[in-house]
Formats: C-alpha cells, sequence, structure tokens
C-alpha cells in the first residue's frame, strides 16, 4: 500500500512549560527517555491512577510503534507518612504492606494491558542518591538543616514556580498547616524529615530520618535517565507541588538538569464533582472492572483527551462497553467467516472502495496521534470501518446464500452476467480482510486488543 508507507507525521506533544503544542524531537536519536511518577502503595489505587497511566502507556506504546528505544521509569513511593500510618493500623511492616498493595497496583497495570515500564524503582532502594543528591544542593547553598530536617531554600531558586506560573505570596503555607518558624521562608520545603518515634528511617548525615516526598523523583529519574531527559509526565495535581519542587531541586543540585517536555494528565470527575474519598464517590480501579471488562475502562478512558477531564458515571461506561463489545463482536464475526480463507493464496485485489477506506483511515490515525495523541478522535475513526466489516459480511453471507439457491436451480448463465459488475465472494473476503487487519493494527497500538481470545471476550459479559 503507497499510503502505508509514508513516513508517519512528526510528533507535536503540549509542553506544560511552555504551555503549547511541541514538535517532539528527543535528545538522542530514535531513544526516548521518559519518567513518570507513580503510586504511593498504600491502598488500593483508584480510577485516578488508572487515569494516569493509560495515558502514558499510550504515549509508551505509540512511541514504540514510532521506532523509539523507549527507556520509561515509573517509580514506587514506598516510603510515606500514609505507608506508615496503615502499616501500624494494620499491625504489619511498613514494607509488608507497600510491597503488598504494589502487587495489586501491577495486577491492575496488567489488566488495563499497561505495559511494564522498563523500570519500576522503589525509593527506599534509593536513599543513598537521595541523601547525595541532598548533599549536593546543599553544597551549592540552596538547602540548609535544622534539628535533622533538612529544608529546601525557596529564595535561592529564582526560577522557581516557573512550571506552574504562581507567585511565591500565594502559597504561604500559614492560611491551612501551621507555619513552621524554623524555615527561613513558609514556602521552605523538606528533602530529609527527621525521624519521628516508632518510624522507619536511615542513617544520613543529618542524623536518623527519611526522605521528603518531592527529591526522590529528582533522584531516581538522574540515577536511571541522567540530567537531561525527554519527557516527564504525571497527572496535573502534581504540576504543583511536586513537579515545580523536583524542578528546583534537580537545577539546585545539577544546573545542566531540564526535561524536554512536561506532559501532565486530566483528572477523574465523578458525575462533574471531583471524586473524593470523603464524598463517597471514589471508584478504585477493581470496583469498575469488577462491573465492566477492564478494556471497557480503558476505553472510557482514552475516550478524553488525556489532558481533559475525565467525566464518570455509570452511563460513560455503559456506552464505552456496548463501543468495545461492539469492535470485539464485528471481529469475532469476521473472524469466524474469514478463518477457511486464511491459509489460501489469491491474487484478487481488495475492491478499491475498501481499500481506499483503510487507507484513510491509516493516515487519519496517524494524523491524529501525531497531534498530541487526539485519541478521542482515533476511537471515533473505527465507527466506518466496523460499519463497512458488518455491510460486507451481510452482503457476503448472502451472496453465499443466493450462489447456494442457484447452484441447486442451476440457474447459471443469466445470472452470472448480471453478478460480473458486483462484488464476487474473493472480494468480499478480500474487502474484510483489509479492513480487520487496519483495525486490529491499530488497536494493538492503542492497547485495546484483549489479550484473551475474542471468542472468550465476546461470549462474556461486558
Ligand atoms: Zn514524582
Amino acid at each position: 500500500m503507497a499510503e502505508n508507507a509514508k513516513p508517519p507525521p512528526q510528533l507535536e506533544l503540549f509542553n506544560s512549560m511552555t504551555k503549547k503544542k511541541e514538535l517532539f524531537e528527543p535528545r538522542v536519536e530514535g531513544k526516548v527517555n521518559m519518567y513518570v511518577c507513580g503510586v504511593t502503595p498504600y491502598d488500593f489505587s483508584h480510577i485516578g491512577h488508572a487515569r494516569a497511566y493509560v495515558a502514558f502507556d499510550v504515549l509508551y506504546r505509540y512511541l514504540k510503534f514510532l521506532g523509539y528505544e523507549v527507556e520509561y521509569v515509573r517509580n514506587f513511593t514506598d516510603i510515606d507518612d500514609k505507608i506508615i500510618k496503615r502499616a501500624n493500623e494494620a499491625g504489619e511492616t511498613v514494607t509488608s504492606l507497600s510491597s503488598r498493595f504494589i502487587n495489586e497496583f501491577l495486577l491492575d497495570m496488567a489488566e488495563l494491558q499497561c505495559l511494564p515500564p522498563t523500570c519500576e524503582p522503589r525509593v527506599t532502594d534509593h536513599i543513598e542518591h537521595i541523601i547525595e543528591l541532598i548533599t549536593k544542593i546543599m553544597e551549592n547553598g540552596k538547602a540548609y538543616a535544622m534539628e535533622g530536617d533538612v529544608y529546601f531554600s525557596v529564595d535561592s531558586f529564582p526560577e522557581y514556580l516557573s512550571l506552574s506560573g504562581r507567585k511565591l505570596d500565594h502559597n504561604l503555607a500559614g492560611s491551612r498547616v501551621a507555619v513552621d518558624t524554623r524555615k527561613r521562608n513558609p514556602a521552605d520545603f523538606a528533602l530529609w524529615k527527621a525521624a519521628k518515634e516508632g518510624e522507619p528511617y536511615w542513617e544520613s548525615p543529618w542524623g536518623h530520618g527519611r526522605p521528603g516526598w518531592h527529591i526522590e523523583c529528582s533522584a531516581m529519574s538522574a540515577h536511571y535517565l541522567g540530567h537531561v531527559f525527554d519527557i516527564h509526565g504525571g497527572g496535573k495535581d502534581l504540576i504543583f507541588p511536586h513537579h515545580e519542587n523536583e524542578l528546583a531541586q534537580s537545577r539546585a543540585a545539577y544546573p545542566e538538569s531540564e526535561v524536554k517536555c512536561w506532559m501532565h494528565n486530566g483528572f477523574v470527575n465523578k458525575d462533574d464533582q471531583k471524586m473524593s474519598k470523603s464524598d463517597k464517590n471514589f471508584f478504585t480501579i477493581r470496583d469498575i472492572i469488577d462491573l465492566y471488562h477492564p478494556m471497557a475502562l480503558r476505553f472510557f478512558l482514552m475516550r478524553t483527551h488525556y489532558r481533559s477531564d475525565v467525566n464518570h458515571s455509570d452511563k460513560a461506561l455503559e456506552i464505552a462497553s456496548d463501543r468495545v463489545y461492539y469492535i470485539y463482536q464485528t471481529l469475532y464475526d469476521c473472524g469466524e467467516v474469514l478463518s477457511p480463507y486464511r491459509e489460501e493464496n489469491t491474487s484478487v485485489l481488495v475492491p478499491a472502495e475498501e481499500q481506499d477506506m483503510v487507507n484513510k483511515h491509516h493516515s487519519e490515525f496517524l494524523d491524529s496521534m501525531a497531534d498530541d495523541l487526539r485519541t478521542t478522535d482515533v476511537l471515533d475513526g473505527f465507527t466506518d470501518l466496523l460499519k463497512a466489516i458488518n455491510s460486507n459480511l451481510n452482503d457476503f453471507k448472502k451472496l453465499q446464500q443466493k450462489l447456494e439457491q442457484q447452484k441447486k436451480k442451476q440457474q447459471r448463465p443469466k445470472q452470472q452476467k448480471q453478478q460480473q459488475a458486483q462484488k464476487q465472494p474473493e472480494d468480499y473476503i478480500q474487502a474484510m480482510f483489509a479492513l480487520e487487519t487496519e483495525i486490529k493494527t491499530k488497536i494493538t497500538i492503542l492497547g485495546l486488543m484483549p489479550s484473551s481470545s475474542l471468542a472468550e471476550v465476546t461470549k462474556s459479559t461486558l
């Protein structure tokens, strides 16, 4: 296919730093380094996590499809106040609780067909790198120790808040949290926290303690990807303070540090309200995949562009489920009809109408993905191909029946002459093969091809 031989259009991604779509050009040709902030494993992951990791999985898969070798790092924050609290409540160790929920998270990711990143580091395996980084920031005069805690001095870093565009005065901690008078500026944030009674701790130059939240991502991204890397992603709630602080720490230690493209995904709202645990409109991934096929959830999330907020409602999930089922049922029906012909060698060409449709779909798919991953259009774009498969299937079956009857009645010559200009059975078969291949190829790139057989999926209740 001449159309398909054309190179895909160049990828443009929205960079939260410059607030615009930019041509994506990796630092090293053919290679992409990507860091996405991971979960704090103290409970089952919720649909907001699914939102983020499906969004970055789509990017990861698309980069791989474009031929890039992708180094994808996604961390686990396996030491944190919430983990310590839950472990104490459950009477288990911090390591046991976090490992348990890491495993649960990985099961959820597998259900959603999110490919495993190339590396999934845990904070507790990188304490030494974190201490080195804090030491470097202190040596550069941009952090100070105070009674076993270490704080980043925001006043020492003039670029602070360049990612979020906030003003320093706007985030004075005083309004919600008691101001720590030991800090030089209320906005200074902890790089290292002195251990409280009964908490897990590590030895450090500042005494027993543990890392603050933000420093881990600076340390681990630099360790695995270097000081300059291509993509840093996460939910938009991470822009401030997490990514802003990360950026400040990395630059304060190594001024050459740079993320080429910051990417952030939107939230998941429930019936147009922000989801929150206290309002009981909160859903774990497990809650949803107990009711729907995991691919229905993946489709539902991808149906909204990654930067927009997804509105979760039962109706929207039902619609996603119906649409996924329609894709799988159509592919299954088509596969059943085509199965006797798969091994056949034929010189019959794909009819022009279907060939044009496939070519058009292929180029629209590439254009949409290249334009900051417009998955909404991509998913809607399957409709015409699915309709075409179904109409070919119907017409093919009708024609077969007709030919059978003719055979019985031996009405050959006259009828056949009339049909000469119309599609013959082999034309239908080639049309369906072409349409089927196009859909399967593209849903595989998107991670929507089910891991179990289509027969199995279509039998189950979606
Ligand atoms: Zn992070």
